[in-house]
C-alpha cells in the first residue's frame, strides 16, 4: 500500500533530520515545475501535482538512504541541482513526489592540476568552480549561457553544451570520472582514467539520464590552461545563411578548432549586434589558447572568410564586448519576468542538429514553415536562429522565438504557442535527416513523439530504465515516461 503524504513527510524527516525537509507550500510550489512553465509561473498559476516535500541533502550517502526509501515503497523522485532547467525535466508530475534537492552538496573536493582534473559535488555552481580554476590559471572550457545558474550535478544529467564547445567539446567530453546512487540506493563510483575499453562507456548511462536514472553526487572533468591573453576575436557580416554555414564547414574541414562558431540570421543577430548587423547576418569566431595556436587558428579563419568576399568585418572590440556579456544570471532571470508580465512577450530556443550537407534545408524549412503553417504566427514577434558548436561532420542550430502572449490563460500558454511550434520544427528536422538535441523547450513532451522520432534511442531508453530504475521512480516527468 502507498504511503500517505504525512508519512512520506515523516520517514524523510526521520532519514535526513527535520531541518532539511521542506514542506512549506510557497517553496513546494515553486518546485512543482521548472522554467518550461515560466509564464503560469510568472502569473502564480501552479497546475501539477505538488511535491510532497523538497528534501535538503547534504551527502552521498543521505542520497543513498534517502532512494532506498523511496524505491522501497515506489514514491518519485525529482532530483535537482540549479533549477535552471528549461524543459520540464523538474515538473512534478506524480502525486507526493520528493524534490530530491542537491544543491548544499557544494564542495569543490580537488583541483588536481598535475592529472588535469577537478572533482566537485553535485551542488557546486559552475561558475564557482570556474573562478577557482581561473584563481590558478586553469578552466574547464565550460560556458553554457546558464553558468552563473547550473550546477555540476544538473550539467551532467541534461548533457549540457557551452559557447566554447567547438575547441572544449560539450560536457561528455569533459567528464572523467562520476559518482552516482541508483534508485535502490546503490552507489557506483567510475574512476578517473584516461580511457577505458572494457564494453561500451558506462559514463553514458549517468550523463544525459537526466534524473531519470540515477542520482549524480559527484563529477570530475577535465581541465586546461587558461590564457585569456591570447584570445582573438573575429566579427563579419553577410547576405545569406548558406554562404555562413559554408564557412563554418571550410574551417572545421581545414582542421581549425575556434572555440567559438557562431552564425546568426538577420533577425536573430539584429537583437544581439543592433549596433553593427544593419539587417545582415552575422559570423563570429573566437580563437584560443595557447599563443601559437590562437594565431595559427585566427590567421585560418581570415583565410576561409576571405574566399568569401561578400563578408565584410566588423571591429573585433565589438565581438569582445558581446563575449564579455553573454551569460544569465539570477538578475536577467528576474529582469526577463518583470518584462514578461509588462508586454507578455516570451522568448523560447529550440536545437536541432544536421550535418552540413543538410542544416540550411533544416534551417529554410522550419522559418518557412512557422511563418505560413503555425496557426498563430501573428502573434510572433522574432523568429530567427543561430548556429553554434560545430563538428567535421555538421553544426548545430538553435532556433529562436518570441511571441506575445494573446487571449490565452496562462495554463494554456504551451499548448497553444510552444507544442505546435515546436512540431513543425521537430517534423522538418527528422524529415531531413536531423536530430532533436533540446536542452531548450522540448523536454518532456518529446515522450509524445519519440518512440517514432527517436527511434532505437527511445527502446535502448526504455531498456536501461527497466534495469536501473525497475520500479519506476526516478523522475517520471521526464523522456523517460512512467514505466510502472
Ligand atoms: C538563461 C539560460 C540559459 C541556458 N543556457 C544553456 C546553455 O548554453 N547550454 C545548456 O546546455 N543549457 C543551457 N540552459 C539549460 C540549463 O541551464 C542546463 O540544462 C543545466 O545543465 C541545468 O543544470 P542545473 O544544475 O540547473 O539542473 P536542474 O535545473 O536542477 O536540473 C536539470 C535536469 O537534471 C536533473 N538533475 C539535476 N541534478 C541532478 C543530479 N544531481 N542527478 C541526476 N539528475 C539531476 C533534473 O532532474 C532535471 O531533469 C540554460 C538555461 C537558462 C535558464
Amino acid at each position: 500500500m502507498s504511503l500517505s503524504r504525512e508519512a512520506i513527510v515523516n520517514y524523510l524527516k526521520e532519514i535526513v533530520g527535520p531541518q532539511q525537509v521542506i514542506t512549506d507550500e510557497e517553496v513546494l510550489r515553486r518546485n512543482s515545475i521548472d522554467r518550461f512553465r515560466k509564464y503560469a509561473d510568472i502569473h502564480g498559476v501552479f497546475t501539477l501535482p505538488l511535491p510532497a516535500a523538497v528534501v535538503k541533502l547534504q551527502s552521498t550517502e543521505q542520497v543513498s538512504r534517502v532512494l532506498a526509501f523511496m524505491n522501497q515503497h515506489g514514491i518519485n523522485g525529482v532530483p535537482r541541482t540549479g533549477a535552471s532547467a528549461t524543459e520540464g525535466g523538474l515538473e512534478t508530475v506524480v502525486e507526493n513526489s520528493v524534490v530530491l534537492d542537491g544543491a548544499s552538496m557544494n564542495r569543490v573536493i580537488k583541483i588536481d592540476v598535475e592529472n588535469m582534473q577537478a572533482t566537485t559535488q553535485c551542488g557546486v555552481p559552475l561558475e564557482i568552480l570556474e573562478n577557482q580554476l581561473r584563481a590558478k590559471g586553469y578552466t574547464t572550457g565550460h560556458s553554457p549561457q546558464s553558468k552563473p545558474l547550473a550546477q555540476m550535478g544538473g550539467l551532467v544529467a541534461t548533457r549540457s553544451i557551452g559557447q566554447l564547445s567547438t575547441l572544449y567539446g560539450a560536457i561528455e567530453d569533459m567528464v572523467v570520472g562520476l559518482e552516482a546512487v541508483f534508485p535502490d540506493g546503490t552507489i557506483t563510483r567510475i574512476k578517473n582514467v584516461p580511457r577505458r575499453a572494457a564494453g561500451p562507456d558506462i559514463r553514458h548511462i549517468i550523463i544525459g539520464n537526466e534524473g531519470a536514472l540515477c542520482y549524480i553526487t559527484e563529477v570530475t572533468v577535465k581541465i586546461f590552461k587558461y590564457m585569456p591573453e591570447n584570445n582573438l576575436f573575429y566579427g563579419y557580416t553577410l547576405d545569406n545563411m548558406k554562404t555562413g554555414f559554408d564557412i563554418l564547414r571550410e574551417v572545421m574541414v581545414e582542421g581549425y578548432r575556434p572555440s567559438i562558431a557562431r552564425l546568426y540570421d538577420a533577425e536573430d543577430g539584429s537583437q544581439h549586434f543592433t549596433h553593427f548587423a544593419d539587417g545582415r547576418c552575422v559570423l563570429i569566431f573566437m580563437a584560443e589558447g595557447n599563443k601559437g595556436i590562437a594565431r595559427a587558428t585566427g590567421e585560418g579563419i581570415q583565410e576561409v572568410v576571405a574566399r568569401h568576399p561578400e563578408c565584410q568585418q566588423v571591429d573585433s572590440a565589438l565581438i569582445e564586448q558581446w563575449f564579455n556579456n553573454l551569460n544569465w544570471g539570477p538578475d536577467k532571470v528576474a529582469a526577463e519576468r518583470e518584462q514578461i508580465l509588462r508586454t507578455g512577450n516570451m522568448g523560447f530556443t529550440t536545437e536541432v542538429s544536421g550535418d552540413w550537407s543538410s542544416i540550411n534545408a533544416i534551417y529554410e524549412n522550419v522559418i518557412r514553415r512557422i511563418r505560413t503553417e503555425f496557426p498563430h504566427a501573428d502573434d510572433i514577434t522574432m523568429l530567427g536562429g543561430h548556429s553554434s558548436h560545430s563538428y567535421i561532420n555538421g553544426t548545430n542550430m538553435y532556433f529562436v522565438y518570441d511571441y506575445n502572449v494573446v487571449d490565452c490563460k496562462p495554463e494554456e500558454e504551451i499548448d497553444k504557442y510552444h507544442n505546435p511550434l515546436n512540431k513543425i520544427i521537430v517534423e522538418e528536422t527528422i524529415k531531413l535527416g536531423g536530430s532533436m538535441v533540446h536542452h531548450h523547450g522540448i523536454g518532456k513532451h518529446r515522450v509524445h513523439w519519440s518512440k517514432e522520432e527517436h527511434g532505437s534511442a527511445w527502446y535502448i531508453m526504455q531498456a536501461l530504465k527497466e534495469i536501473y530504475d525497475p520500479k519506476g521512480i526516478m523522475n517520471c516527468g521526464t523522456i523517460f515516461p512512467r514505466t510502472k
